[in-house]
């Protein structure tokens, strides 16, 4: 059983044009925000490309005029300003960018399938490992989820966001020891839009009880194949799901199938 990359679609992401709440006058009509959201991914794809391709020798204008230059992102011209501001900000995190500097071996998305067990296998991308001077890695992960703020304070909306990828991050930090025979110390979630680097606890307990779960996972999901039941959980997040025309009917799908993300 194969655990993929699938299993951690964003849940709150939001593109830039529809930052603005009703209130504040984005009037669009609804299913012009629905036409969006291939869009929203498509805008975390190119910003994590160009996190990507950041170096000290190009400028992000640069790198942003390269990704432009790949036919799936050139729509998104009228957004690359904003996509500017937030590499930036993160090229200017002088803490982030030490480590990346002082790294001794760097994998920049790196695809990777690791076995879990005899019979369990994660398949993923790992945005940024660096390794430090004891031979130690360090695991980091790109989001460019909204970040929302109550009167200025993140730490909510943080927490949720730290609790959607934290197993993520568990299972990619135990595959890389697998794979590479050296340990993961630290993981990290990178909030491009708020410019903040916030760890995931990789404690042996916290990675003992994330093994149990993926193995659990992958069993579960194995059983509801056996059976063609897979315990149909619907909600927003099915937005971003590569299977919702086979797992949804008509009415759970709510928007017309022209509108539906392209698998
Ligand atoms: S579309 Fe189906 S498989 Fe995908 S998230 Fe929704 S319920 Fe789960």
């Amino acid at each position: 059983m194969w655990l993929k990359e699938d299993a951690f679609f964003p849940t709150d992401v939001e593109f830039p044009h529809s930052d603005r709440t009703e209130e504040e006058g984005n009037n669009e009509p609804e299913d012009e925000k629905i036409k969006g959201y291939p869009n929203t991914l498509l805008f975390g794809s190119m910003v994590h490309k160009m996190c990507e391709w950041m170096s000290e020798e190009q400028s992000a204008e640069d790198v942003l005029a390269h990704v432009l230059a790949e036919p799936m992102f050139s729509e998104l011209r009228d957004y690359g300003e904003e996509a500017v501001r937030l590499v930036r900000a993160l090229w200017q995190n002088t803490e982030f960018i030490a480590k990346l500097k002082s790294s001794k071996n760097t994998k920049r998305e790196w695809s990777f399938l690791a076995p879990l067990s005899d019979s369990v296998f994660l398949e993923g991308v790992v945005d940024l490992l660096l390794e430090d001077e004891n031979g130690a890695y360090h695991l980091y992960d790109y989001k460019t989820n909204q970040v929302k703020d109550i009167d200025g304070d993140f730490s909510e909306s943080i927490a949720i966001i730290k609790e959607n990828y934290r197993l993520q991050l568990q299972w990619y930090a135990l595959a890389i020891e697998k794979l590479l025979n050296k340990p993961v110390v630290s993981a990290q979630l990178v909030l491009v839009r708020i410019n903040q680097i916030i760890e995931i606890p990789l404690s042996p307990e916290e990675l003992n009880s994330a093994h149990k779960e993926a193995l659990s996972l992958a069993l579960s999901m194995e059983t509801g194949q056996n059976i063609a039941d897979y315990g149909k959980n619907t909600g927003k997040h099915c937005e971003y799901c590569p299977y919702r025309d086979i797992c949804l009917n008509e009415s759970e799908r709510g928007i017309p199938v022209e509108n539906h993300i392209p698998t």
